[in-house]
């Protein structure tokens, strides 16, 4: 076993996989309203391709955290054929979600053998979520929160885009829902991903403001930074904890422990990325697991010191969130 290590001396251990580029909602700061052209099924990698490709981080290069994403990951057809194969890995297996579909899927996925997931709501407000997503869809994910918390999907997170005019009145709103619950808030600050292109930096919610707010209803310690990119609080009552991952007015890049996947096989060695690997044209046309092994630690090495959001120098990516699975 040769772990990941870039030019930085960062270990990569996390692994993301999108598993389709696929949504059933279109999240205003995610997809532009009109949708995107779905990627045809041949470009996406197979259940077979994914577990070849994870078995080889897993097994020879240190890999130990897996997180299935998309697009929405519970779009993509017999899911839990997929988790169980990975899960055979043995490494923390989770999921980012919309839980519009959890009601229904939610007990098969942990009986596939999905440990926990991470599901996004940016507001418990009906109109607001219409606005939101262009979807009339808030009531399947509150069910599909309590699904996951029945399948002991758990610690059941609860993701939230914090932007400014959209939702910055609902950060206390959303704290509470998540302590009555035993669910762990991480609020998200906005990051110039949005696939209309029109994010600025007046529209993100910085991390010293968020915590300001939950701190003046709900007071909050802080909890010493380890490793994870969220910036952790502990309610002084005892109710848990709220996270903030503070990507743009305090990038964690030095501490990144991340690779992606996409849904069509590309490896990104960064949200931020220029760059890709495209592994499933390197498997398709017939490259054993060495020359795959070798490639990845390739693609790591060459990893940059990190973002460069706010800056001149910055450059967008081509993708969108929703194509590289956050
Ligand atoms: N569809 C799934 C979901 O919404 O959880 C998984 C994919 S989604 C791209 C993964 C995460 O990225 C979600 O928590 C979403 O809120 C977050 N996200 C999307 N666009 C973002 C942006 N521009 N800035 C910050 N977070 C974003
Ligand atoms: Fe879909 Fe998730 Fe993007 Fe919303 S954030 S449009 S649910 S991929």
């Amino acid at each position: 076993m040769r772990p990941l290590v870039d030019g930085h001396g960062r270990v990569h251990r996390d692994l993301r996989i999108s598993v389709t580029d696929r949504c059933n909602l279109r999240c205003s700061y995610c997809m532009p309203e009109e949708g995107m052209v779905w990627q045809p099924r041949h470009e996406l990698l197979s259940f077979e391709e994914i577990e070849r490709l994870a078995r080889v981080l897993v097994e020879r290069l240190g890999i130990d955290a897996i997180r299935l994403t998309g697009g929405e990951p519970t779009l993509r057809a017999h899911l839990p054929v997929l988790v169980e194969r990975l899960a055979r890995l043995g490494t923390d297996l989770s999921m980012t979600t919309n839980a519009t579909t959890l009601d229904r899927q939610a007990a098969d996925l942990a009986t596939a053998g999905l440990r926990r997931v991470n599901i996004s709501l940016d507001t418990l407000q009906r109109d607001r979520f219409v606005e939101l997503t262009r979807r009339d869809d808030l009531d399947k994910v509150l069910a599909g929160i309590n699904a996951a918390l029945d399948a002991g999907l758990t610690p059941v997170k609860l993701n939230v885009v914090a932007m400014r005019g959209v939702n910055e009145d609902e950060i206390v709103d959303l704290a509470a829902f998540g302590r009555e619950r035993g669910i762990g808030v991480r609020f998200i600050e906005f990051m110039p991903l949005d696939a209309s292109g029109e994010w600025k930096a007046g529209a993100v919610v910085s991390q010293a403001e968020i915590v300001a707010a939950i701190a003046a209803v709900f007071p909050l310690d802080p909890v010493p930074r380890g490793s994870a990119p969220a910036s952790l609080w502990r309610y002084r009552d005892g109710r848990g904890d709220v996270g903030v991952i503070p990507s743009v007015t305090q990038p964690f890049c030095g501490d990144c422990d991340r690779i992606r996947l996409t849904a069509d096989g590309k490896l990104r060695t960064c949200l931020f990325a220029t760059v890709e690997t495209d592994f499933r044209d390197l498997m398709r046309n017939g490259a054993d697991d060495d020359h795959l092994a070798s490639a990845f630690a390739a693609a790591v090495g060459d990893k940059g010191p990190g973002h460069l959001i706010g800056q001149p120098a910055f450059i967008r990516p081509r993708r969108s969130m929703s194509q590289i699975g956050g």
